[in-house]
């Protein structure tokens, strides 16, 4: 295989149009037909890393094996793709400017002016080059987060375009995703949008191939041929991305529009075998034919915004499919949770989720729901903060601790059965600095997620401070708490079920980040199973 492609995905008009699933989509097509692929991510932002925004801020913080904490559209990456990101797959112009500010201070440009061209531009361009010299990939597909015309977005645009003279032709593609709105009141697609944005672009010096036009409604031929007259690309290279029910269907579409064939032939790439896609045709049928429902419950307080808890949604829906079910999913609110509340906000559902999550607020409806959940014989799934929750309420409600709580929140408690890990007391800073990434597991055998794993060694991902106060397991397991995952090397518990409950888990780690449509995680897929035996039983 010649050197490394690159693709570069812009987008126009107005953000969310879904860069991050049009990426994820060819990227899925060019694997199914044989090539090797990762996809990259440069988010204009000047933080170092989404580690520090508020949910609402940015939706969820997805964290990758190597315990990079990024953005969620890396989620998308791996969910679609099956394999693993790192740090490389996600770069701020925060990163950017501290590497470069790093090298000035230790003298590397000594005597010069530093600028934004070419000492900004350089390390963006060295950033996207790592991925495809490290790895030998056939193809890096970089997102350029934001939308162009952006102040921010600037010295991404120009890089493309020194990339792309640098490259030579047929290495390189430009692939910009615009909005044609429907006007209801004229009853017309417009285009108006999409050719002013391509303008943009041309200003700055790049010229998009292909155009990936998202729509609520069918594209003729006279709008596509426009589109393609006004906008300097040929007909096949205007491709329509018309609303679909689920994101899972978009490589489907795309490869009804060619977008894998227009792309290949573009990049001087064999158009070897057609994709291999049978698995995930019948994901997607399974997905949206389920011969049954069940009602989940999932307690947060970033509840308002569904990206907040973006890889929970995609993990349930995955363990959905497997088990032909649809899942009805709410979202509930944990600070209306109350003791008046609770069954009435609680009742109907099959399973219930207490969602990861940091800080005081809304804690006491979160610990209610695992009340609700233990004592109903719902099952239930603690994720991270959730785990630590069912401990509380285990050791307020069963040990009768009741004033236990985790040192998070409260240090004026006898009981502090969640505490700060060792290695975090020294830590200050707030950066990534918390317990990140995977670390190894070992699952006991006589165990409900041994079932679910079907193995004994398994490795999760981490984002957390507090942890389960070892001191108190003796405590815990006189009264069928059961430690069923421990990490062999520090002696951390990660997973933690009730035996005397159909199914009761807490678990330490974030399954949700390796949850993937070919692979759903035996967990989610376990709890869902979990949940359609309780909803027959009623
Ligand atoms: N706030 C808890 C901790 O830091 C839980 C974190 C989480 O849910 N990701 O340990």
């Amino acid at each position: 295989m010649a050197a490394t492609k690159y693709i570069f995905v812009t987008g126009g008009v107005t953000s969310s149009l879904g860069k991050g699933i049009i990426s994820s989509s060819l990227a899925k097509l060019l694997q199914a037909r044989g090539y090797s692929v990762t996809i990259q991510k440069l988010d204009p932002y000047i933080n170092i890393d989404p580690g520090t925004l508020n949910p609402y801020e940015h939706g969820e913080c997805y964290v990758t094996q190597d315990g990079a904490e990024t953005d969620l559209d890396l989620g998308h990456y791996e969910r679609f793709l099956g394999v693993p990101t790192s740090q490389a797959n996600n770069v701020t112009t925060g990163r950017i400017y501290q590497s470069v500010i790093n090298k000035e201070r230790r003298g590397d440009y000594l005597g010069k002016t530093v600028q934004i061209i070419p000492h900004i531009t350089d390390e963006i361009k060295r950033r996207i080059l790592l991925l495809g010299k490290k790895h030998k990939y056939d193809v890096v597909i970089t997102e350029i987060g934001g939308t162009v015309g952006d102040i921010e977005s600037l010295p991404y645009i120009e890089t493309v375009r020194q990339l792309r003279w640098e490259l030579g032709p047929k290495n390189s593609l430009v692939i910009h995703l615009t909005l044609v709105p429907y006007l209801a009141a004229s009853g017309e697609l417009k285009t108006k949008p999409t050719q002013h944005s391509v303008k943009n672009l041309l200003e700055n010096g790049v010229q998009p191939d292909i155009l990936v036009l998202r729509t609520e409604r069918t594209l003729n031929k006279d709008i596509r041929k426009k589109v393609a007259l006004f906008c300097n690309v040929d007909l096949p290279s205007v491709i329509e991305s018309i609303d679909v029910k689920t994101i899972y269907e978009v490589p489907l579409l795309m490869l009804k529009e060619k977008l894998d064939e227009t792309t290949l032939i573009k990049l001087d790439l064999p158009i070897l075998s057609p994709p291999e896609l049978k698995p995930w045709k019948i994901f997607v049928d399974k997905l949206k034919n389920p011969s049954k429902s069940v009602n989940i419950a999932l307690v947060g307080k970033y509840v308002e915004l569904h990206d907040s808890y973006k890889s929970i949604i995609e993990s349930l829906t995955h363990a959905g499919a497997v088990n032909s079910a649809r899942i009805n999913l709410k979202c509930l609110h944990s600070e209306n949770i109350n003791p008046e509340t609770v069954g009435e906000i609680l009742s109907g559902n099959d399973g219930i989720i207490v969602a990861p999550g940091f800080g005081d607020r809304g804690i006491e409806g979160k610990i209610l729901a695992v009340k609700y959940a233990r004592e109903n014989k719902i099952p239930y799934f603690g994720i991270c903060l959730g785990m630590q929750c069912a401990v509380i309420e285990f050791a307020r409600n069963v040990l009768d601790f009741k004033d236990a709580h985790s040192t998070e929140m409260t240090h004026m408690t006898a009981h502090p059965v969640i505490d700060l890990m060792e290695e975090q007391k020294g830590v200050a800073e707030k950066g990534g600095t918390m317990r990140l990434g995977s670390y190894p597991c070992h699952v006991n055998k006589n165990s409900l997620v041994f079932k679910a794993y079907g193995k004994k060694n398994i490795s999760e991902r981490h984002r957390h401070r507090y942890e389960f106060n070892s001191d108190y397991l003796k405590s815990f397991e006189s009264k069928g708490f059961l430690a069923s995952g421990i990490n062999p090397d520090s002696k951390l518990v990660e997973i933690m079920e009730l035996k005397d409950h159909p199914w009761f888990v807490g678990v330490q780690f974030h399954p949700e980040y390796s949850s993937s449509v070919l692979k759903p995680h035996p967990l989610f897929v376990s709890f869902v199973e979990a949940a359609i035996l309780k909803k027959e039983s009623n």
